[in-house]
């Protein structure tokens, strides 16, 4: 059994784990308690890492060996990795001679390492000569990165985590953090509990997990953001709380931005906002007079039209109260990936040059030359995310390389990206999961090594750079995205530029990193005196961390890198002013009406990532949100004539997506919520017209903010209409790994042919993986299709009970497992006319034993058994518990709050482990609290 310090791959906290591992094979994570992100805390997805990397997942979930398709219509055929990599540097050095460098183009990753997306920017900018290279980073952060760039002069977060333990009022603003970047919740939690005068205020169109624990929620309309901070700031100016010293000596722009916000005073934007005067008022008080006020947010403000707007106007608030460059208060932008910060250091983005240069600066174009030994690096800004994929839609982009991430999914505007696939040359995916929405459109695939099984760094919020280490080999045919990119890049060297010294002439991705590092030296983000020993031996530090930086020591002698920027009051601006900003407030690029009067608007679940390409591959991440669905304002269901539970359609100018209807109080009236994880890898159809569905981004829109180019995925407007699906299928089975995989494939190809479906996998509480599947038709489903859903289920042995009435269309089949007393449903199919016996699945989901239930399981109808519990939401994934055994145990403790959830844990170790679901814990203690009151 071995060891290994690395880093946790999923969001921006960047917390250390430490992988145990034996054999080849991950056996285990914890948390790295010498982490400074962390302290030993991992939330639910962080504690499952081990279960993405175990044997099945990856025999049946990996990608193993390079395939290569010859022709659209023909299947992938597998290619030694020297062919794939000497064909791709033929075709791409044909396309760039003919073409120009333009016609190429890289789609990366925040999910990629620093060195990985070092190599990506000197193929693009430095060998090919095109600024072509985008990432999903312009999805998540590009909005901070301008932002912090026209206010404060530099992409560079000022604050820190360790701030929350000093701050006096925290600001949450887009950002549902106890859910998103759970861990850093856990540190706001323990801040609260040891100083418990600090106010959270939190900005949010939702009534999240984060929100219910704000001292003030202002649950302002979507996308008011712009209007609310100038709101603040106006009346600020009002009733003198502005920090007049400050804005003298160290900043610059306020007038204009006071003559900018004297039209919108707090009435105005309290009715913009859809938010009360008093609200607007508090917050801004105690923005402005608390001893110190720090801000988090993410894709809230990031993901907007008015994105970089959003910034700036927060920005401005903390420079008028002069709320920046101490402890404990500040602006502070969250990442949303492990590496989006990495990515920004080398500048690996369309618009950016590396270590913070300009590319319409042509010193730093040069300084990068000169470092790379090249010529000239290319002047014209290149297509960003939105752009490349229109610009591949117009054929102007010819091949298209992808790597690390799935576009497919989590690109806006869907039927754009597919068109966009379908008319470009060549399609490269580098990517290490088999079952990502992108892989179908891919000509070329080449399996990548993930997380545990390969090396570099990654910088994660607060811009603490750490070691990423391999525990494990990769299995199969799969190489490290650096090993990838080399290989690639070299070929192609010698096909554009024959004799030429070679570009990629590295022995280890320290080499890599190293010259990074010089491509630093004297920029704001300064790490020469950073290596990997020093990574190694003092553990992870927050840049700049310049040569001489050794001397400084620490508390303990290990921290050598730099907490907090700006403490000086000097910023990295020409003249080390910060700048007000003053843009006006815009509305988002839809705005509702008659055909579309709901928004839209898409965020995160507790315990998944992304697009699912990882998290996916464990059922028991399922457990807490494991059904697509659509939630809404109970008070909008029955003036539109809709019900919770049943199907609806949700059609916005670009697309349609049907999906469960979940009732939600958080949601605003008006406004409809989709979990952004949804792509049709695990929820599709063909609606009620034929179109086949593209998940929750079939709707967003590519409207995108014209400083930052990041779309406006957190705005769309909808129609949510009843969905004439009445005739329905619902499958469910324990399988062996293998068949699991096999049925999953089969079943997620057969979606397009119903009017809704879903496949999501499932866990059992004696830990056995199970698979379920839900599909909708208008007319009723075929008894052959039925039958082979049996089949991939295994519900057709001697074992099976069936029940058939051919004049109401239902069929019933239950694959009985054990016998007696012991017998339970191992997997059963149900098909006929909404409603279904989904009590049923319940008895096999629970194990519970089927032979109380004798007669009644085959019996027509739809409803339980009297005395048959509702199957009940799980909570704490760590420990399997459920939302009903909580809500029991609390009614029968007494005492304070604190008392009554601490007997639960204690009772049932739910939020003992990981601490994700202590935000709901304490939310069901409220609610029970409050129900006996009212009983009483
Ligand atoms: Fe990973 Fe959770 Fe930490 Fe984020 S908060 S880095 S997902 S363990």
């Amino acid at each position: 059994m071995t060891d290994t310090r690395s880093t946790c791959p999923y969001c921006g906290v960047g917390c250390g784990v430490i992988i145990e591992a034996s054999d080849g094979q991950v056996t285990g994570v914890r948390g790295d308690p010498d982490h400074p992100a962390n302290f030993g805390r991992l939330c639910s997805k962080g504690s499952t890492l081990h279960l993405t990397a175990t044997a099945e997942v990856r025999r049946f979930d990996r990608l193993l060996q390079p395939t290569w398709r010859e022709a659209r219509n023909q299947a992938p055929q597998p290619i030694e990795w020297s062919d794939a990599m000497e064909r791709l540097a033929d075709r791409f050095a044909a396309t760039i001679r003919e073409h120009g460098p333009d016609a190429v183009a890289f789609y990366v990753s925040g999910q990629l390492l620093t060195e990985d997306y070092y190599l990506f920017n000197k193929l693009a900018k430095g060998l090919i000569g095109t600024n072509n290279i985008d990432t999903n980073s312009r999805l998540c952060m590009s909005s901070a990165v301008a932002g912090y760039k026209q206010s404060l002069g530099a992409d560079a977060p000022p604050t820190c985590y360790d701030d929350v333990n000093h701050t006096d009022c925290l600001f949450i603003a887009g950002a549902n953090t106890a859910w998103a970047h759970p861990v850093l919740f856990r540190r706001i939690e323990d801040a609260r509990r040891a100083r418990p005068q600090m106010k959270l205020i939190v900005v949010d169109p939702r009534r999240t997990e984060t929100a219910q624990c704000a001292d003030l929620h202002l649950q302002i309309q979507p996308g008011t953001d712009v209007a609310l901070f100038h709101g603040m700031l106006h009346a600020l100016i009002w009733d003198e709380l502005l920090d007049r010293d400050f804005i003298a000596a160290h900043t610059s722009g306020f007038a204009a931005l006071k003559a900018l916000v004297a039209d919108m005073p707090p009435r105005e934007a309290a009715r913009v906002c859809g938010i009360s005067v008093e609200e607007l008022l508090q917050a801004a008080r105690w923005f402005a007079e608390s001893p110190a006020t720090l801000s988090m947010w993410c894709q809230g403000l990031n993901q907007s039209t008015s994105g970089t707007a959003k910034n700036t106007a927060l920005i401005n608030l903390h420079l008028a109260t002069g709320q920046i460059g101490r402890k404990g208060a500040g602006p502070f932008s969250l990442t949303g990936q492990p590496n989006a910060m990495g990515g920004r250091e080398v500048g690996g983005m369309a618009n950016l040059l590396s270590a913070h240069r300009d590319l319409g600066n042509a010193e730093h174009r040069a300084e990068v030359a000169r470092l790379w030994g090249i010529e000239s690096v290319p002047e014209k800004r290149g297509k960003t995310a939105v752009e490349m994929f229109e610009a591949v839609e117009r054929g102007e982009i010819k091949l298209l390389w992808i790597a690390c991430t799935n576009p497919a999914q989590s690109m806006p505007d869907q039927a754009m990206v597919r068109r966009a696939f379908a008319r470009c040359e060549l399609v490269v995916l580098q990517e290490a999961f088999a079952n990502t929405a992108t892989a179908p459109f891919a000509d070329v695939v080449l399996p990548a090594s993930t997380w545990a099984e390969k090396e570099g760094t990654v910088t994660n919020s607060e811009r603490c750079i750490s070691r990423v280490r391999a525990a494990v080999p990769p299995p199969g045919g799969a190489r490290s995205d650096a090993d990838i990119v080399t290989h690639f890049a070299r070929r192609l060297q010698r096909r554009l530029r024959p004799g030429a010294a070679d570009l990629f002439a590295y022995d280890s991705v320290e080499a890599v990193w190293n010259e990074h590092r010089e491509s630093t030296r004297g920029r704001d983000l300064d790490i020469t005196g950073l290596d990997y020993a020093t990574l190694e031996s003092r553990g992870p530090q927050q840049w700049p961390v310049p040569i001489g930086s050794e001397s400084r020591g620490g508390v303990d002698g290990n921290v050598i890198g730099t907490a907090r920027l700006y403490e000086d009051h000097v910023f990295a601006t020409a003249d080390g002013r910060a700048r007000f900003v003053a843009t006006p407030y815009r509305p988002t690029a839809e705005v509702r009406d008659a055909r579309h009067p709901f928004a839209l608007n898409t965020g995160r679940l507790r315990d998944q990532w992304h697009g699912m390409s990882r998290s996916g591959t464990v059922p028991r991440l399922f457990g807490h949100d494991g059904a697509p669905g659509v939630r809404m304002n109970p008070h909008d269901l029955p003036r539109r004539g809709l019900a919770a539970g049943e199907l609806v359609e949700l059609s916005s100018r670009r697309g349609r997506i049907v999906l469960p209807l979940v009732a939600d109080d958080g949601v605003g009236r008006g406004e409809a919520y989709v979990a952004m994880h949804w792509g049709d890898e695990f929820v599709s159809g063909a609606g009620v017209d034929g179109v086949r569905h593209a998940g929750v981004n079939g709707l967003t829109t590519r409207a995108f903010c014209p400083d930052s180019f990041q779309p406006e995925l957190k705005h769309a407007a909808v129609r949510v209409a009843a969905a004439e699906l009445p005739w329905r299928l619902t499958a469910a089975a324990w399988l062996p790994a293998g068949a699991a995989a096999e049925a999953r494939t089969v079943l997620r190809e057969s979606m397009a042919s119903f009017g809704y479906a879903s496949c999501v996998p499932v866990a059992a509480a004696d830990g056995r993986s199970g698979l379920v599947f839900e599909a909708a038709s208008s007319a009723p489903i075929s008894a052959e299709a039925i039958d082979r859903v049996a089949t991939l289920m295994g519900a057709t042995g001697a074992a099976t009970l069936r029940y058939a009435d051919a004049v109401r269309g239902q069929r019933r089949l239950l694959a009985i497992e054990g016998e007696g007393d012991d017998a339970r449903i191992g997997a059963l199919v149900l098909a006929g006319r909404a409603p279904l016996a989904d009590w049923l699945r319940t008895l096999w989901q629970e194990q519970q034993p089927a032979a109380p239930f004798g007669r009644s399981l085959l019996a027509p109808g739809a409803t339980a058994p009297v005395g048959m519990a509702a199957q009940s939401r799980q909570i704490c994934n760590c420990f399997d518990v459920s939302e009903a055994r909580i809500r029991e145990s609390l009614a029968t403790h007494a005492g304070t709050p604190g008392d009554r959830v601490a007997a639960v844990q204690a009772e049932l170790r739910c939020g003992t482990q990981c601490g994700s679901c202590l935000p709901e814990l304490r939310r069901l203690e409220t609610e029970v609290a409050a129900a006996a009151t009212v009983a009483a």
